[in-house]
């Protein structure tokens, strides 16, 4: 096998079992590993530190799939997968709900590999050079390990590039729907698998709608940012007075409408509105609109840690306008899920808008991802969801 050598003083993350190799940790590559190619990785003195998959197009060079020596074969990605399953098997009992994440790339020790399940079909996204190479073997290792035979693909994301990959969409085996009908809680949801965000559904919010969804009964509720309208069931499920939708996607707010329909929600107080969120809060303050509950669930603003700056800027932005359409005694549920941003910068993003609002605030709740989308002990970086509920005083 080729071999990765890092720098002396570069291996500490490894022995605390983090994942992932910075390019400016590595001294030498021994040998010619293609594009996602497993290296045995070794410190400067020797040590063995871990079997890695080598990225040479990435600033993460390489992925630690294995702190053993041990072959990266249909056995190894079998066991992996098996823990995956355990890992959610509890949890997925004490619900009917037929979607869930059952592996979340670094988190599941699979790093670049994510696997949703909608009813029978998984949906797969690819994001590493390293999950890539050894493609086929993950793909049989799943048929084998969750005895799920439809598995469709839905490599088309952006990090892809950094990877030196290109996108890759379509059918991998079996027979796919072009939507499902999932179920979350009382209710059900038409999730479209082939097109649009993610791959299809953001399963991180489950937990939260549910939460969320205690806020609205009685209220007016104000659901920033809505795709297809997770948050909006919710809160009509459970007595919301009104509630307003509103994300940049049209596609998505006829999804929200039809998910509505399809759980016998629908009433006149329902209000629909594609535009930029941005602007059309700017609009709504103008015109002296108010709400006793607002969800900001914006997209991720900063994928990176580089991307910081700019990022909160565009929180501050929402959440100030939040603080404004709120009315006193009023709740505003807000998220960020950037990765590069922290839940105590996040938190003191949201504290500086009601300050220039003019508004108090107190922290009721604090929200995160979903508990089929787990965080590696050694993997902070796992924790990208956090959320604040926030009541206007
Ligand atoms: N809360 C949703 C998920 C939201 S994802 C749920 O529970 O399912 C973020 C959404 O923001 C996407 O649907 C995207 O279309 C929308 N969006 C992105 N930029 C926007 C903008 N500037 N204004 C309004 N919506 C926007």
């Amino acid at each position: 096998m080729n071999k990765m050598i890092l720098k002396s003083g570069k291996e500490k993350a490894l022995l605390q079992k983090h994942p992932w190799i910075f390019s400016g940790a590595v001294q030498e590559i021994q040998g010619e590993p293609a594009n996602g190619e497993s290296v045995a990785v070794y410190g400067s003195n020797q040590q063995f530190l871990g079997i890695a998959s080598y990225s040479p197009y990435s600033q993460i060079r390489g992925r630690i799939w294995s702190f053993k020596e041990e072959a990266i074969d249909l056995a190894f990605f079998r066991m992996r997968i098996r823990n995956a399953l355990a890992r959610r098997a509890q949890i997925r009992e004490m619900t009917e709900d037929s979607g869930w994440r059952l592996i979340h790339g670094e988190s599941d020790l699979l790093p670049g590999l994510v696997v949703d399940l909608y009813n029978d079909v998984l949906v797969v996204q690819i994001l590493s050079s390293g999950a890539e190479y050894c493609r086929e073997m993950i793909i049989e290792a799943l048929l084998l390990e969750t005895g799920v035979a439809n598995i469709f693909e839905r490599s088309d994301v952006d990090v892809r590039k950094l990877e030196g990959l290109v996108p890759r969409v379509g059918l991998i085996c079996g027979s796919v729907p072009d939507s499902v009908l999932i179920r979350e809680g009382k209710y059900q949801f038409q999730v479209h698998l082939k097109e649009g965000q993610k791959t299809g559904f953001y399963l991180d919010q489950r937990e939260n709608r549910q939460i969320a969804a205690r806020y609205c009964t009685g209220k007016d509720v104000l659901n920033v940012f809505s795709f297809t309208g997770g948050f909006s069931v919710h809160a009509l499920g459970n007595g919301a007075r009104m509630v307003v939708s509103m994300d940049s996607s049209q596609e998505a707010l006829a999804v929200a409408q039809e998910n509505v329909k399809i759980n016998g929600l629908e009433n006149e107080n329902t209000e629909w509105i594609a535009a930029d969120a941005f602007q059309h809060l700017r609009k709504m303050r103008d015109q002296g609109r108010s709400f006793d509950v607002i969800i900001l669930d914006p997209p991720k603003f900063a994928p990176t840690a580089a991307q910081v700056e700019r990022a909160a800027r565009g929180y501050k932005d929402i959440n100030l306008l939040g603080f404004k359409l709120l009315r006193p005694g009023g709740v505003l549920i807000t998220f960020s899920c950037s990765g590069g941003l922290t839940e105590a910068l996040f938190q003191k993003i949201v504290a500086d808008a009601a300050l220039d609002a003019g508004a108090d605030g107190m922290i009721l709740e604090r929200l995160h991802q979903g508990i089929d989308h787990p965080v590696g002990l050694a993997f902070p970086e796992g924790a990208y969801l956090k959320g604040l509920i926030v009541r206007k005083d």
